[in-house]
């Protein structure tokens, strides 16, 4: 090792990768990784952009393929209308998705932020190819950035924010989408602009907020923002699969001396490894907080030893046990654990999906209303019901005494219909014979019927006078 490197292996977990030793920020300059895993998260990156935007357009039976209207709380999800009521699915559904990102991370590291990432994706496929694009490779933008402000260099900049701008006004507009439906955004984006003040400074906001993300925050959000990036020194443990550095085969680390016999490791110490890392480590240094397991070091290390002809893989995906006993990946007690619980939530999650009601009804007794006695040795009790529709067509509903014989009688109504997606309220009188009031408090069951087929019952009480 130089003294410069025995200096490094001392000091690099003093700081993160982009910031100084004086604490101001650095800007991280990284080559444009070439290579088979580069090329399998393009495909995967491609599909995924291509999903994101296409997304909103997509429409099942005249309903969004997905919609997150967080604002009124209607979500759709595989063209299926989902109300607050369905909030149970959506609890399982989080806690399932926090296990699999937990279980990943737990077996794969942090695979989530290389390959799914939107973070990752939208910068290392959209807007850092963009840049190289524009101002050229990595020492062709530093030379930029650091050379005076003539007309070539406020031509290229003019034109490189210009186009963050414009993918940040997309990415904006499309999530704006999924959250109003795109029908929504097309009507506000043709109406007059004072009719929408509100969702347009929203979207002005929105626009800026990612534009400052990926022109300037960039590997800030990983190495020091993202809660998740904070969160993996808990989950990892020996046989977690990472990118690892096999320092078994690659130390001691020397120059490559052509035609001399090497003694030293299969690291020629060439820092192609550290070009290429969009979060400026060393990978060398072992597992670090910052990796974002974006494979360019594997690729660019592979390339170094595909021209010395040495062996491929002295970085790799594998776990620390893997390195330092050559033992191959162990799926242990822990993993074994979080995955049966993944396989229970993703099983329950199924099963509410599948016996979810499309017609959901609430009946109770109004609140400080005792009974009446009705002529004809009548009881009556006050009752409202709460329907909600989730279907996306009108439904003629009908109540029915289920347990007991009785009438129902709705107040002001003479049918209840149900609107398309909406919440019908409802009251009515139940009156039962007085011989067949037993009790003070009887236990009755209300059928809900749609066009004459029951769809749900519903148990409550019928209060009558004390015997
Ligand atoms: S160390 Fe390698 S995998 Fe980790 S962020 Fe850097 S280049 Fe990507
Ligand atoms: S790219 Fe490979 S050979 Fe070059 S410094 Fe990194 S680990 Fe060593």
């Amino acid at each position: 090792m130089t003294d410069e490197e025995l200096l490094h292996a001392e000091t690099f977990r003093d700081r993160v990768s982009n910031v100084t030793e004086k604490g101001h920020r650095k800007w991280i300059y990284a080559l444009q990784p070439k290579g088979k895993w580069t090329n399998y998260r393009k495909y995967l990156a491609y599909f995924y952009l291509l999903t994101f935007f296409a997304m909103p357009f997509v429409k099942v039976n005249d309903l969004p393929f997905m919609m997150i209207n967080i604002l009124e709380g209607k979500f759709i999800l595989f063209s299926k209308i989902f109300w607050p009521q369905d909030f149970f699915i959506f609890a399982i559904a989080m806690i399932t998705f926090i296990v699999f990102i937990v279980l990943f991370t737990v077996v794969f590291g942090r695979l989530f932020c290389g390959w799914v990432c939107p973070q990752t994706i939208f910068m290392e496929f959209i807007f850092r190819p963009i840049e190289w694009m524009v101002e050229g490779s990595p020492s062709q933008q530093k030379k930029i950035n650091e050379g005076p402000w003539n007309a070539v260099k406020i031509l290229k900049k003019t034109f490189k924010h210009f186009l963050f701008l414009l993918f940040s006004f997309a990415i904006a507009h499309t999530f704006l989408a999924y959250i109003l439906g795109i029908d929504e955004v097309v009507t506000i984006i043709k109406e007059p602009l004072e009719d929408h003040v509100g969702l347009m400074f929203g979207l002005i906001i929105f626009t800026l907020l990612f534009y400052a993300v990926y022109a300037y925050v960039r590997d800030i959000v990983c190495t020091t923002i993202c809660p998740y990036g904070r969160l993996q020194s808990v989950m990892f443990d020996k046989d977690t699969m990472q990118i690892s550095y096999d320092y078994n085969r690659g130390e001691p680390r020397g120059k490559f001396k052509k035609g001399a016999e090497r003694k030293e490791g299969d690291c020629i110490s060439c820092l192609k490894c550290v070009q290429v890392c969009p979060t400026g480590i060393d990978i060398r240094d072992g597992i670090q907080m910052e990796c974002i397991g974006c494979t360019a070091c594997i690729d660019a290390c592979n390339d170094v030893m595909e021209s010395l002809k040495f062996e491929k893989g002295l970085i790799r995906y594998a776990s620390e046990n893997e390195i330092t006993t050559g033992k191959k990946f162990h799926f242990n007690t822990r993993m074994k654990a979080y995955t049966v619980l993944l396989g229970i939530l993703l099983i329950t999650m199924v099963a509410m999906i599948a016996t979810r009601k499309t017609v959901d009804t609430f009946i109770s007794r109004v609140k400080g209303q005792l009974y009446q006695e009705m002529p004809g040795e009548q009881i009556s009790n006050l009752f409202e019901a709460k329907i909600i529709n989730k279907t996306r067509e009108e439904i003629p509903v009908t109540l029915q005494l289920e347990n007991i014989k009785g009438t129902v009688k709705l107040i002001g109504n003479q049918n209840i219909i149900l609107k398309k997606e909406s919440i019908g309220e409802f009251t009515f009188f139940l009156e039962i014979s007085a011989n067949d009031i037993k009790a003070r408090s009887t236990p009755i069951k209300i059928g809900v019927y749609r066009n004459g087929e029951k769809i749900q019952t519903i148990k409550t009480k019928f209060l009558g006078p004390f015997l």
